[in-house]
C-alpha cells in the first residue's frame, strides 16, 4: 500500500522497534539512510537495530556508527516494524524470511515492486537520505553531527557529489542544511574517494577490457571470473568510462560467481531503468543495474545486444 511520507512519520513514531535494512551490496545511500533513520528514531526512544545481508564496503568505514550493522545470524527477529530502505523486497536478501514484521518501505528507485505492506516512495529524491532527511523535519528532530554526516554521505554518493540530473533544489537545501552542522565536505569525500595503490592499479587492468559498440554509444567494461578475482573492488570503474565523448550507455559486467554476472550501468539519454527492469534488476532513468544469470561471453553478448535494442529509448 502506497503512503504519504506524513502516514510514514505517523507509522514510525507510532512504533517502539525497529529492525531497519537496506539492499545487499550497500551503498552510501543505503548505509547512511539506515543509519541516518537509526538516530532518528533513538532520539525518539525506540528500539533500533540495523541489518545488512552482505559485507559492508571498505570505502565506507568513514561513515559514523558503520560497525554497529550487524548481519542477519539469528533465525527469528521480532519487530513492530522491518523498514527496507533504498531499495525493494527483493534487494535485502535473506532477512525478510526470518523477520516476519510488517513492511514498511522508504525508497527512491521507480522500478519498486510495490510488495511491501507500506510503501513511501519518491522517485524524485536524488536519494534515499533525502526522503530520511525530510522524515526527520516532518518528525521535528535535528541530525547531531554524526548523523548529518551519514545522511550527507548518502545524498552526495548518489548525486555524484551533487553533479547527476537527480541533482535537485530540494537536494542542495537538504545538503546545505547538513553541512551546518559543522560537517566538512571535503573531508568526507577525501576519506570516500581516497584509493589503495592496488585499486587504481585495477582499474588499469579494467580498462584493458574497454571496448565500445554502436558507433561509439556504448562503452564497456568486462571482467571474467578470472580479472574479477583478483580487484578488491570495482567502485567507481563505470565513472572512468561514462565520460568518453559520444558515449551514451556505459555498463561494467563482472562475474561474481560462475555463471553470476553483476551489471551496473549509467546513460546520458537512454532510460537504463527500463533495460535493466527488463533483465530482472532496476535502478533510475540514468543509472541501474541488474544481474544475469549466464555464462561470460553468453551474458556480455546478451547484454550489448539489449542495450543495442533500449538505444534512445
Ligand atoms: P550501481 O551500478 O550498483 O551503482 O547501481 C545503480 C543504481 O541501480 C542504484 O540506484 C542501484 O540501487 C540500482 N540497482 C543496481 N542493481 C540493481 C538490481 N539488481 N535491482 C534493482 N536496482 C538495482
Ligand atoms: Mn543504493
Ligand atoms: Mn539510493
Amino acid at each position: 500500500m502506497i503512503i504519504s511520507l506524513r502516514e510514514t512519520a505517523d507509522r514510525l513514531m507510532a512504533a517502539n522497534s525497529l529492525i531497519l535494512t537496506a539492499h545487499v551490496n550497500p551503498d552510501g545511500d543505503a548505509i547512511g539512510s539506515c543509519l541516518g533513520l537509526k538516530y532518528i528514531l533513538e532520539t525518539l526512544g525506540k528500539k533500533v537495530q540495523v541489518i545488512i545481508d552482505d559485507d559492508l564496503p571498505k570505502f565506507l568505514s568513514i561513515m559514523p556508527g558503520i560497525d554497529q550493522i550487524q548481519k542477519p545470524e539469528a533465525d527469528n527477529y521480532e519487530a513492530d516494524y522491518l523498514v527496507i530502505l533504498d531499495a525493494c523486497l527483493d534487494r535485502v536478501g535473506t532477512l525478510p524470511l526470518k523477520c516476519k514484521a510488517p513492511i514498511l518501505n522508504i525508497d527512491h528507485h521507480g522500478t519498486n515492486d510495490n510488495l511491501a505492506n507500506y510503501l513511501y516512495l519518491d522517485a524524485d529524491s536524488a536519494a534515499t537520505a533525502e526522503i530520511i532527511y525530510r522524515l526527520a523535519k516532518a518528525i521535528g528532530v535535528k541530525f547531531d553531527r554524526d548523523s548529518a554526516t551519514a545522511v550527507y554521505i548518502g545524498l552526495a554518493t548518489d548525486s555524484g557529489y551533487f553533479k547527476y540530473s537527480n541533482t535537485t533544489p530540494q537536494t542542495m537545501r537538504a545538503a546545505a542544511e547538513l553541512l551546518e552542522t559543522g560537517i566538512k565536505p571535503e573531508t568526507i569525500s577525501e576519506a570516500i574517494e581516497t584509493k589503495d595503490y592496488t585499486v587504481v592499479k585495477g582499474m588499469g587492468t579494467a580498462l584493458q577490457t574497454l571496448e565500445l559498440f554502436a558507433d561509439g554509444k556504448i562503452a564497456g567494461i568486462f571482467l571474467d571470473y578470472e580479472l574479477t578475482s583478483t580487484l578488491e573492488t570495482t567502485e567507481g570503474f563505470i565513472d572512468l568510462i561514462r565520460v568518453i565523448d559520444g558515449v551514451d550507455v556505459s555498463v561494467v559486467l563482472k562475474v561474481v560467481e560462475p555463471e553470476v554476472c553483476r551489471v551496473s550501468m549509467r546513460s546520458k539519454q537512454t532510460d537504463v531503468s527500463k533495460l535493466a527492469l527488463r533483465l530482472g534488476g532496476g535502478g533510475h532513468k540514468r543509472a541501474a543495474g541488474c544481474t544475469i544469470k549466464k555464462p561470460f561471453a553468453e551474458a556480455k553478448q546478451y547484454l550489448i545486444d539489449e542495450i543495442i535494442k533500449s538505444l534512445g529509448v
